[in-house]
């Protein structure tokens, strides 16, 4: 297709799954296999003794399965845990009765999706008291070892998941995967502060030159990575990918595992709903990876791989290897990938172009355009300053005038009042002048006519 030219990035489904062909999603962290496939190979790897079979038999993860894997996994290392968090090597069942268990099952069947405060008050009442003793006896026990390689912590933290997860295997599938991301909150929210970043690895370092390399990558703009970009419309409504850029941004501030994912899947959502506003045909693949490149470019979000190797280190499994949630996450590590070794070819630059952008020599007309409107805009804001100014002066005098005014209308008004008062008290005073001089008419009336009366009797 002739829009493929234009395209900086393209990668397809199959680019995204795992190595080993197991049909979960692989990641650039752990050299292109899923989770599972590097965990077990990474345990091999660590003890050589130990039977290890990949298991990639492109079912979907479930917990179910760690049963299966727990009768492989016979070793030394399965037993130290149990020690650990069981109080013996054996399994935990003949300590309780089927019974009691029975009860706390139900307890955390009636248990509402994404209810973490019912989940933890099921787990402090008496009944799931086993439970609960088990977790702080591990939180205490973690704290205790915070300074084990944070490779061995790791495994730690899957192992308790896949032990909690075992309790409640006659549950379906989707309930145990719910109860475990309760599990998940309550064990990673107290341990993140031993274990992210930890001084046993080199995270701090890549967090530091991914930051820097970022920064030296400020100058790519949206149409040398192939993102579809309303660039006209650039001054007016602003960047399209904002609140992805926030939600990445976000991350850093979770302590939960699945509440960094839970960034990563706002973020990836937004950088959807950005592409369909500015694209009337669906977004596909390669533009929601170029997408995702602009917006960790634009975002450089900060501890960005420390953020990354904690969710894979201590997510649930079955989080990163499949659903919307491992689909985001595979992406986003696609996009740091493509981002430490992006060189000119995958911008659609010469060598000497790339090379001159990244000593600063270069300015992209793209970048130019974008500085033109930011400074028209100062000059705007400036001008709307001014305006605003000489607006406030203007309201203080006519404040003044008005002021001014009113008290003008009042001492005319006590002046009005005074002299009505004045006036009303002649009218009465001539009033009463009036009527006594009636009275006095009227009365020498009526003496003449009782003079007349008497003259008339007389002449009759
Ligand atoms: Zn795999």
């Amino acid at each position: 297709m002739w829009m493929d030219k234009q395209r900086g990035i393209r990668v397809s489904q199959e680019e995204l799954l795992c190595k080993n062909a197991c049909g979960y999603y692989g990641n650039p962290a752990w050299q292109g296999l899923c989770s599972k496939c590097w965990r077990e190979r990474a345990r091999a790897a660590g003890t050589p003794r130990e039977e290890i079979r990949p298991r990639c038999d492109g079912t979907l993860p479930t917990f179910s399965k760690f049963e299966e894997k727990k009768n492989i996994e016979k070793g030394r290392r399965i037993n130290t845990v149990r020690r650990l968090f069981w109080g013996s090597p054996s399994p935990p069942k003949p300590q309780e009765s089927s019974e009691s268990r029975a009860n706390v099952l139900k307890a955390y069947e009636n248990l509402e999706p994404g209810d973490f405060t019912g989940f933890l008050k099921i787990l402090r009442s008496p009944p799931s008291q086993r439970l609960q003793s088990r977790c702080t006896a591990f939180l205490n026990t973690m704290e205790a070892y915070h300074d084990l390689p944070v490779q061995k912590q790791s495994d730690l933290v899957q192992d308790f998941y896949q032990s909690f997860a075992e309790y409640f295997s006659s549950f379906p599938e989707a309930q145990v995967t719910q109860i475990m991301e309760h599990v998940e909150k309550l064990i990673m929210t107290r341990l993140h502060k031993w274990v992210f970043c930890h001084d046993s690895c080199d995270d701090e370092q890549k967090d530091l030159a991914l930051q820097r390399r970022i920064r030296s990558l400020n100058w790519v703009t949206p149409q040398m990575l192939g993102v579809p970009f309303p660039d006209e419309k650039v001054s007016v409504t602003g960047d399209p990918f904002l609140p992805a850029i926030t939600a990445i941004i976000e991350m850093d501030a979770k302590r939960a595992p699945q509440d960094k994912l839970a960034c990563v899947s706002k973020c990836s959502q937004h950088v959807f709903e950005a592409l369909s506003r500015s694209n009337s045909e669906p977004a596909n693949a390669d533009d929601f990876l170029s997408s995702l490149v602009y917006v960790v470019l634009k975002a450089n979000p900060p501890r960005l791989h420390s953020n990354m190797q904690y969710v894979i280190r201590f997510g649930l499994p079955h989080s990163l290897m499949a659903g919307e949630s491992g689909y985001y996450f595979t992406n986003l590590s696609c996009a740091v990938a493509f981002i430490e070794k992006l060189d000119g070819p995958a911008l659609s630059l010469s060598p000497e172009e790339f090379e001159g952008y990244m000593l600063g020599q270069r300015t992209p007309c793209a970048l130019n355009r974008r500085q033109q409107v930011i400074s028209d805009t100062q000059n705007l804001l400036e001008d709307l300053k001014g305006r605003q100014e000489k607006l406030d002066q203007g309201m203080d005098a006519l404040n003044a005038q008005l002021q001014k005014w009113v008290q003008e209308v009042h001492s005319q008004l006590d002046e009005t009042r005074s002299q009505f008062v004045l006036a009303q008290k002649e009218i009465t005073a001539q009033k009463e002048v009036l009527l006594s001089t009636q009275d006095n008419k009227e009365e020498s009336v009526l003496v003449l006519e009782d003079q007349d009366g008497g003259l008339r009797e007389t002449g009759c």
